[in-house]
């Protein structure tokens, strides 16, 4: 089960022999130019930087095809090498099945949908020299508050949410369940699933925006984001039973259940 995001484009990338299409294998090496293969866009969308505001104004990219990915929140970086964790939020183009395919990749057309419009990590990437990437990986990352009018309604209740449902928040309940009050902090991680659930249909509808919106305004729910301490949340009804994952999860912070 894939538990941890990856981060940027950078989490694609890691040694040429990786990068390379198994048809292109035989071929003299090094490439030159993308051949838009396609086999980055399928490892997952980019960050998006303060370079790609113009896209993001002139409705290439909508928020709707946005999401956080949180303070706290574990992410594979390849650079590193290992997972680690985020000290500071970015945005993230949406993804699609389990490998969190960019979904500007056209598998029919083999190719970006966008790609007169794509964002900055994905015009300086090339797959068989990742210098110029890791350049600007972490420069000028856009974060919500740059994208969100402030003093509006949603920009208080988005802060009011960061500052009860943080990561650091959960993690301290996840860790208080192996000691004499876990029930209680079950019973305290249980409710804050509970409030980060439910405020997002709750905001869709009271400020009539698209519910496809809230992974970007409140990054993506918990009850997804919790494999990352090796939990998982099943519904029973409005319930939620939060249970320990069987799969070990190497190299991550996980909750230990003996
Ligand atoms: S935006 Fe386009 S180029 Fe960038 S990862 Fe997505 S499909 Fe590929």
């Amino acid at each position: 089960m894939q538990t941890v995001m990856k981060s940027s484009k950078l989490d694609s990338p890691t040694t040429q022999s990786e990068n390379i299409p198994d048809n292109h294998r035989n071929q003299k090496l090094p490439r030159t130019h993308c051949i838009r293969c396609g086999a980055c866009c399928i490892k997952g969308g980019p960050a998006l930087h303060l370079e790609d505001i113009g896209i993001l104004k002139t409705k290439g990219i909508k928020r709707s095809d946005l999401y956080t990915i949180r303070k706290g929140e574990t992410v594979h970086n390849n650079v590193a090498g290992k997972p680690s964790i985020l000290s500071e939020e970015i945005i993230k183009i949406k993804g699609t099945g389990e490998d969190y395919s960019c979904i500007f990749y056209g598998p029919d057309e083999k190719g970006c949908r966008i790609y007169a419009n794509r964002p900055i990590e994905c015009r300086v990437l090339k797959c068989w020299d990742t210098k110029d990437l890791e350049a600007i990986f972490e420069k000028n990352r856009l974060c919500r508050k740059q994208l969100i009018t402030p003093d509006t309604s949603l920009a208080h209740i988005i802060s009011a949410h960061e500052q009860r449902c943080s990561y650091l928040t959960l993690e301290t309940l996840i860790n208080k369940m192996r000691e004499p009050e876990a029930e209680d902090a079950v019973e305290k991680a249980l409710e804050l699933l509970h409030f980060d659930h439910n405020l997002r249909p709750l905001v869709a509808q009271r400020l009539e925006l698209p519910i496809e919106e809230m992974d970007f305004f409140f990054g993506r729910p918990f009850t997804t984001t919790i494999k990352m301490f090796g939990l998982q949340v099943k519904q029973d009804g409005d319930a939620f039973l939060l249970t320990p994952i069987e799969q070990k999860i190497g190299g991550l912070r996980y909750l230990a259940t003996n």
